[in-house]
């Protein structure tokens, strides 16, 4: 499954350090750390129906994750809300839009890998395109991967860095086995995410997610939790083996840009499908998305 061109992004502007530039000339340095280390952090935003969902808990992670990157001359989240509201109306966007906002070390005086090199503070850019949820009413075929997602040990997933070269190399595998993403697993072989989303299972009405050991902490993720919480719909956190994924009730993916998927089959065993807390979920987190976020001040 994969994303085709949509000719509304055609002539998109994007927004770079404060210009507001046409997707043709919108480019940064050949010296910018994003370039030479992939040495950036990053957010995926949706906008529903004029409203930014989950705007504060996006701002709050991309902060933390460049205090994390220790990055100097962060721009402050009023300038970043700033930014985004420019570019969504420059492009007269407010609805059915997801935004790439990437925030990386910025310029350096000269190619090199140490950050003493970068003097020029950080480069912000906002990539905001016309985009459906990507999964809408797909069913996903995961299939294991030999990489394995980080753990804490050696890059804590908790940074939400672009530095992803192990997930890419994860959908690479799954790209070649003609599955729609790869199983990611942490260091001991338990279940961790897939290569752009967090993942669920659900067994005897019980919701299950792995530990946030070697996963992002993803928001959608945290949705769920909460609106499980919410509902009195039993939710636990624990390790789960791929063996209790392919023997699962119903198993799904979260994500900004995917929302909640169902997953369909995994290494070649189908799952069953029974139970209908997936969907009950589903309608939930629809719900949500119908009142959260923070309206569009245009
Ligand atoms: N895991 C990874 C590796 C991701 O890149 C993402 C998307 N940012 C997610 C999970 C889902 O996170 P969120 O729900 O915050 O979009």
């Amino acid at each position: 499954m994969i994303q085709q061109f949509d000719t509304r992004n055609k002539d998109i502007k994007v927004w770079i350090n404060g210009e507001l530039l046409h997707r043709d000339q919108a480019k940064i340095s050949v010296f910018d750390s994003a370039v030479q280390g992939g040495d950036a952090v990053w957010e995926g935003v949706r906008i529903y129906d004029g409203r930014i969902f989950c705007f504060e808990k996006h701002l709050n992670r991309l902060m933390e994750s460049a205090k994390s990157m220790d990055f100097s001359n962060v721009p402050s989240v009023e300038e970043v809300k700033n930014a985004v509201f420019s570019t969504l109306k420059a492009n007269g966007m407010k609805d059915d839009t997801h935004i790439r906002l990437t925030l990386t070390r910025g310029e350096k005086i000269t190619s090199g890998m140490n950050p003493k090199l970068n003097q020029f503070g950080c480069t912000l850019i906002v990539l905001a395109e016309w985009k459906s949820s990507i999964f809408y009413g797909k069913e996903l075929r995961l299939v294991t991967s030999n990489i394995r997602r980080n753990s804490p040990l050696c890059l804590d997933s908790k940074i939400h860095h672009a530095n992803l070269i192990n997930n890419i190399l994860a959908k690479i595998e799954a790209n070649y086995a003609g599955a729609d993403d790869a199983l990611m697993l942490d260091l001991d072989g338990f279940v961790a995410e897939t290569s752009a989303t967090n993942i669920f299972m659900i067994k005897n009405g019980l919701v299950i997610t792995p530990f946030p050991k070697a996963c992002l902490t993803g928001i959608t993720r945290s949705l769920i939790i909460e609106i499980c919480k919410n509902n009195n719909i039993p939710i636990v956190e624990q390790d789960i083996s791929v063996t209790e994924l392919y023997n699962a009730d119903e198993v799904f993916t979260t994500g900004t840009m995917g929302e909640l998927a169902r997953v369909n089959e995994i290494d070649n065993r189908k799952i069953e499908n029974k139970g209908g807390v997936l969907m009950q979920l589903q309608s939930l987190f629809r719900k949500l998305t119908e009142v959260e976020g923070e309206k569009l001040p245009f």
